[in-house]
């Protein structure tokens, strides 16, 4: 069977195995193959591979044991993994259920399978969920506790070589960020101050704080703020690592003049936080500006408002604008690196 692989030269093997793995990327249910000096690594998901890997279809062995859930039911489903969750977008009542019942009777390592129930929404960006498999299953409320006192909804999540503990069903989290955030994450330089105005469980600020950043991290969402704290220790950066609840409007006065990077990742409403992020932003200070825009114009607008906001104050220079994906028919999810300069 043809599967998305990523192809390298054997002598880069096993650190690009690791590498995959470490972003949750490896399909283990398919045999890693060699063919003429290169190495074939099958991988869950193609748009989630780093830019530099070259990815091909190709035809490679599936492991010996496992039933995949395409084996179950004869054609391949759509899902996407986030731990040993299983995330369906399915319509279907009666075609979600048939694909949550082979997820759980394949091979791959699943605790719960949920379907989106609706789209990110409110200040929090949460979603509903519906648990159709595994852990929580008979509760009403996705969120409701296992009998361990977590919920069938919480999973570690791992990219990038660092440990993500979260609740789908209390807090904002997109795996398909992955690449992005590491694309941002290689900016960041040693002892430099950052600020994550809406930071969620901390997929910026935990990478930023290993690459030795003193790291601010501000959310509204408490749960997530609670994850944050807990992913720090985690990830052995407790130290460099300040996480608020609130408002970020209300926290920005206390970091006024404060920040080298800022990272401003709430596509759909960031540009009313500008002057906030103009507020924190030091002489010196590169804003990572999230966007979600028309594809004739996606950068136009972004830069215009950073400009309308931090000009005379600070000379504006787009470093980078770089689309991240696709969000809907004919509209894009952006990100403008900006280097403020007093
Ligand atoms: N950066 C995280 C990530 O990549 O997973 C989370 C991004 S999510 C799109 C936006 C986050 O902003 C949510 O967690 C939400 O609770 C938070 N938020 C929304 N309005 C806020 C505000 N005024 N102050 C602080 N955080 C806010």
């Amino acid at each position: 069977m043809e599967v998305p692989c990523v192809r390298v030269e054997r002598e880069r093997g096993e650190e690009t195995r690791q590498r995959l793995a470490e972003a949750d990327l490896l399909a283990a249910e398919f045999e890693i193959e060699v063919a003429d000096g290169n190495l074939y690594l099958p991988v869950t998901d193609r748009d989630r591979v780093p830019e530099d890997l070259p990815v091909v279809s190709r035809a490679v062995g599936e492991r010996d044991t496992p039933d995949t859930p395409t084996d179950l039911l004869g054609y391949e489903p759509t899902y996407e993994r986030l731990g040993d969750i299983v995330i369906l977008d399915e319509d279907d009542p009666e075609q979600a259920r048939e694909i949550a019942d082979a997820v759980m009777s394949s091979d791959i390592p699943v605790k719960t399978v949920v379907n989106r129930a609706s789209k990110v929404k409110g200040e929090l960006r949460v979603r509903d969920w519906e648990v159709l498999a595994g852990d929580g299953t008979e509760a009403s409320e996705a969120s409701r506790g296992s009998e361990d006192g977590s919920s069938g909804t919480e999973t570690v999540h791992r990219e990038y070589g660092c440990e993500f503990l979260l609740d789908v069903a209390e807090v904002y989290f997109s795996p398909r960020l992955a690449t992005e955030r590491h694309r941002v994450a290689e900016q960041v330089e040693e002892a430099e101050r950052a600020f994550d105005m809406f930071a969620g469980v901390g997929p910026f600020v935990v990478p930023f704080a290993k690459r030795g950043a003193e790291v601010v991290g501000v959310d509204l969402n408490e749960k997530a703020i609670e994850y944050l704290r807990e992913n720090a220790r985690r990830n052995d950066v407790a130290d460099g690592v300040t996480a608020i609840q609130g408002d970020v409007r209300e926290v920005a006065p206390e970091y006024s003049d404060w920040a080298d990077r800022v990272v401003m990742n709430l596509p759909h409403s960031a540009d009313e936080f500008l002057d906030t992020a103009v507020e924190l932003a030091g002489d010196d200070c590169v804003i990572h500006y999230y966007d979600i825009q028309h594809e004739d114009d996606p950068f136009g607008p972004g830069e215009e408002a950073i400009r309308a906001v931090a000009e005379p104050e600070y000379e504006v220079e787009v470093e980078t604008r770089h689309v991240v994906r696709s969000y809907a028919p004919h509209e894009v999810n952006v990100c403008l690196d900006v280097r403020l300069s007093r």
